[in-house]
Order: C-alpha cells, then sequence, then structure tokens
C-alpha cells in the first residue's frame, strides 16, 4: 500500500521531466499516514481542500511541511486559513474581499506570534494564486475576465505586506480536458492571462507560476506551460 504511493509519485515525476514543474500531491479525504509515507522520502508540499481537515492533519503532521490550499474557500473559513502558520500558498482566491481578511488576519496572527516566524515578516508571507474561470461555467469558482482580477492584482502588488501574488490557477472544463484536441482551450486561456499580468504589471513571466493540470490531464499541462500539477487520484488513489 506504502509502497505504491511511493511507486505513482515516483511514475509522475518520471514523466514530467521538468524542473521548473512542481508536483503537488493532493491528498484530500485521504488520511495523514499516507501524507506521511510520501513526507518520509522527502516531500514536504501538499495540497489540500478543506479547511477544517486541513487543520487537523496540520495539528498531528511535521511542521516543516507546506501546505497548499486549493478548494473552495468560504469567508468564515478565512481566519482560520490565516492562522496555520506553515501554510505557504492559498491558489483558490477569487475575491478582494478574501485577500483583505486574509491579509488582516495573517496581520494579526503575526503580531502575536512573531517568535513562530523568526521574527521576520517575510517568513509569514502567503502565496497568492488567482483562481481563473477558463471554462466560464457557472459552477466553477474563480473569476473570468482580466477586468476582474485588476483590483486583486493590485492590493497584492501595492498594499499586502503577508500576502504575495504567485500566479494564477485553473481547473479547467471536464469536456475540454478529456477530448482528444492537441491543445487544452483552458490552458490556453490561462498562458493568455499570464501574458497579460506580464505586460500589465511588469511582472516576470517566471514570477507568474500557472498551476494546471490533474490526474487525467496534467500532461497536456505541461505542453502547455504549468508549473504546477496538482495530482490527488493518480498518487493516493480513487477517493
Ligand atoms: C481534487 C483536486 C485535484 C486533484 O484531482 P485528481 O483528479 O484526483 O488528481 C486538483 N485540483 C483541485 C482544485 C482539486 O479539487
Amino acid at each position: 500500500m506504502s509502497s505504491n504511493i511511493i511507486n505513482n509519485y515516483n511514475r509522475i515525476l518520471g514523466k514530467i521531466n521538468n524542473s521548473s514543474v512542481l508536483l503537488l500531491p493532493v491528498s484530500k479525504f485521504k488520511p495523514s499516514s499516507d501524507i506521511l509515507v510520501l513526507y518520509n522520502t522527502g516531500v514536504k508540499q501538499f495540497g489540500e481542500n478543506y479547511v477544517q481537515e486541513l487543520i487537523q492533519k496540520q495539528a498531528e503532521l511535521p511542521k516543516d511541511i507546506k501546505w497548499f490550499f486549493i478548494g473552495q474557500l468560504q469567508s468564515n473559513k478565512c481566519k482560520d486559513l490565516a492562522y496555520l502558520s506553515n501554510l505557504n500558498t492559498i491558489e483558490s482566491i477569487n475575491s478582494l474581499k478574501q485577500l483583505k481578511k486574509i491579509e488582516q488576519h495573517r496581520s494579526d496572527y503575526y503580531a502575536a506570534n512573531a517568535a513562530l516566524f523568526g521574527n521576520s515578516t517575510s517568513n509569514a508571507i502567503i502565496n497568492i494564486k488567482i483562481q481563473i474561470n477558463t471554462s466560464q461555467e457557472a459552477q466553477k469558482g474563480g473569476l473570468s475576465s482580466f477586468e476582474d482580477i485588476i483590483p486583486l492584482l493590485d492590493f497584492l502588488t501595492k498594499e499586502a505586506k503577508f500576502l504575495k501574488f504567485d500566479g494564477l490557477m485553473t481547473i479547467g472544463s471536464f469536456t475540454n480536458s478529456t477530448n482528444d484536441d492537441e491543445i487544452n482551450q483552458d490552458f490556453e486561456v490561462l498562458g493568455q492571462y499570464k501574458k497579460k499580468v506580464n505586460q500589465e504589471y511588469n511582472i516576470p513571466l517566471e514570477e507568474i507560476k500557472l498551476s494546471m493540470g490533474m490526474s487525467h490531464d496534467f500532461e497536456k499541462a505541461i505542453k502547455q506551460g504549468s508549473n504546477e500539477i496538482r495530482i490527488g487520484t493518480d498518487i493516493f488513489g480513487s477517493r
């Protein structure tokens, strides 16, 4: 069982074959013991979808894990998330309101726990990816026009002290990820957003990371410029 997880992880690493692409294991609904199997081989970054589940796992697992939150974020959970010392990244941001809440709560948390961060605000910074609804599906999270992300980019680049713009994330439609086309239209759209952020904000391309690609579509995502693939099923098995 545990060797399966390691073999799966290594098999996907072998397919990536590109050091600028992070393989992020997504461990939602899977026990902490499954995470430990990979952790013990040196993997330190994991993605979770639910704040409550993340809090529980964060409490029972080693504190040098870097957690990535990739799920839909409700306003009333922003504080709980901001109070996780080893939260590295939030990828599913889709409003200025969320950003302001997280910034305020992280600032409060730092003020009361500076020693946890070696008295350096830079150690408390949370990386932020803005989620883009590239497929414009009504039920999906994320913003769906460049105009909509401008206030968030302005806040991140001009005001936030505890949040740092790190890139863009998309899930993409099931149809686009399962058809035979050479190119996934959603990944293409995310690439266009990246170019526009680069042009309008003068942020170097290598500082605008694209999180795209899951178990069934990561190979196309890598070909289309992904910097991070989020893999659950193909590593930990079906949920
Ligand atoms: C669950 C989930 C994943 C992993 O999906 P798999 O198809 O199991 O690899 C990736 N990204 C997000 C946002 C998810 O919710």
